[in-house]
């Protein structure tokens, strides 16, 4: 994901890479990862803007099931050589002497971060049981039917009381 500096001009360029996600070193990927940038220069800084685009596998938490999502993620970055500039996510130091940027280690810290840090395979996901373990996505069990909720318990305390004063 190395671009020659010398390739980035004035003008929009526009770059395809496609990374092989083994050499990414980030469990979860799925899949290759593609970045499309369109790049440009202005004075000592060079903008990258565009779209990193993969999947990944994870385990929901609520069933422990794995599942796949998928990020496209837009992103844009500048390159400075300048040093008097606030460095943050979006800002990265080029030191003068380099001749080419590489895109890697953003792209990396860009997919580790859409790494959810709450992992649910669906909003309806219903999880396992908490009696028996079965997966409630696809197994009604028969603990979940039989589960009085203990709120009746009372209700049918008054109503004992209740029958017993009538007597
Ligand atoms: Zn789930
Ligand atoms: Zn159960």
């Amino acid at each position: 994901m190395k671009i020659l500096i010398s390739n980035i001009s004035v003008d929009e360029t526009l770059f395809d890479f496609t990374g092989n996600k083994d050499e990414f070193d980030i469990p979860e990927l799925a899949d290759d990862i593609s970045v499309h940038v369109s790049a440009y220069q202005s004075a000592e800084s060079y903008t990258f803007s565009g779209k990193i685009s993969t999947k990944l596998n994870l385990n929901c938490d609520r069933c422990l099931e794995l599942f796949e999502m998928a990020i496209n993620q837009d992103f844009n970055v500048l390159f400075t050589s300048e040093d008097n500039v606030d460095k943050d996510d979006h800002i990265m130091y080029l030191p003068p002497q380099d001749v080419e940027i590489d895109l890697k280690p953003y792209v990396r810290d860009t997919i580790m971060l859409n790494i959810p840090f709450k992992k649910v395979c669906s909003d309806t996901c219903k999880g396992l049981c908490v009696s028996c373990g079965l997966n409630l996505n696809h197994h009604a069990c028969i603990c979940t039917k039989e589960k009085i909720d203990p709120r009746w318990d009372s209700l049918k305390e008054l109503k004992k009381t209740l029958e017993s004063a009538e007597e």
